[in-house]
């Protein structure tokens, strides 16, 4: 929905002006500097007015929920349910988390339980459905998550409610030139620009970056803990029509340069000697499956590679090609 529909929308139905609305908007912006759109924005101050903006179906679905709401209603089925961790907080208590992965038709999102919410991890099992009520949306990752507390609702399997699955798009072969954000596509072309990789540290567990405090790294969710590294390669692919920046994280790192974690992690103290690798992967043909995906911060979209193939089948492609160039001709 575009922002000034949203605005329209917030101001017909909360009375207040469009001053007053562009006001709140940028306060939130303000607020979650960097990590929200303003159509994002637009959407919080919507939310936290009461202010419905999707009533078509009525409800809340898992692809529109926005990071800062509160009072989330929404319903969803379990897909996967993770143990309960506990944890001593700054005060010294006892806390406890757990977290589940639920979907609907239209996405996956990952609900995290703290203290007693994580009560109901041993009465859930999966493919039940939750409805939850007063959850808040975080960010995690560069994920959205809907956190319950201790105020916060889980009713397990309500009456009359049923749940779609969600079914994973099927990557479809793409240009650079006509993709948009949220696009699972397979992209061909020609690695044109190398960055060296970098190198970052993660809790074991979870994959989450842990705080340094003194000498201690600190997980979110499993406190004190040996960190583990992690890398991220970007390079932009060229397929003729245009050209795109892509992220490679961790195995994708790997399978791109062929290199197991030993082999990649001489890079961190050895920079120079990625100049080499660098060299050989300029020119290259690779062909990647992946998401285009919206950085927000530099506003440009960028494709997150989660399948590599390094030498791809030239004939097979051409074939491929033919195939799509015939179609096109025919429509
Ligand atoms: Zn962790």
């Amino acid at each position: 929905m575009p922002l000034d529909e949203i605005i329209a929308k917030i101001k017909e139905k909360s009375g207040l002006t469009e001053d007053q609305i562009n006001q709140k908007i940028n306060q939130k912006l303000k607020q979650l500097s960097g990590l929200i759109s303003k159509e994002g924005a637009a959407h919080i101050i919507a939310n936290e007015l009461g202010v419905k903006l999707f009533e078509l179906n009525g409800k809340l679905k898992i692809k529109n929920v926005l990071l800062g709401m509160r009072n989330v209603e929404i319903v969803g089925k379990v897909r996967n349910i993770f143990p309960v961790n506990e944890f001593q907080t700054a005060e010294g208590r006892k806390g406890r988390v757990a977290s589940l992965i639920i979907e609907d038709e239209t996405g996956l999102i990952r609900v995290t339980l703290w203290h007693s919410q994580t009560d109901n991890i041993e009465k859930l099992k999966q493919g039940d459905v939750i409805k939850i009520v007063g959850g808040y949306v975080r960010q995690n990752n560069n994920r959205k998550e809907i956190h319950l507390n201790e105020r916060s609702k889980l009713i397990i399997n309500p009456e009359g409610e049923t749940v779609e699955e969600y079914k994973e798009p099927v990557a479809e072969r793409k240009e650079i030139k006509g993709l948009s954000e949220g696009d699972v596509a397979v992209l061909l072309g020609t690695i044109v620009q190398v960055f060296d990789p970098k190198f970052f540290t993660i809790c074991p567990e979870c994959g989450k970056k842990p705080q340094q405090k003194d000498n201690l790294f600190i997980c979110p969710q499993h406190n004190a803990i040996m960190p583990e590294w992690s890398y991220v390669l970007n390079l932009f692919l060229d397929d003729g029509t245009s050209n795109i920046r892509v992220v490679f994280f961790r195995e994708q790192v790997e399978k791109l340069l062929n290199k197991n974690k030993q082999q990649i992690l001489i890079y961190k103290d050895n920079p120079e000697q990625f100049a080499e690798i660098k060299n050989d992967l300029l020119g290259s043909i690779i062909k990647l499956e992946g998401r285009a995906v919206k950085n927000k911060f530099f506003d440009r979209l960028e494709f997150v590679a989660n399948k590599v193939e390094l030498n791809p089948n030239p004939e097979e492609e051409i074939k491929r090609l033919e195939k799509i160039n015939t179609f096109k001709n025919a429509v």
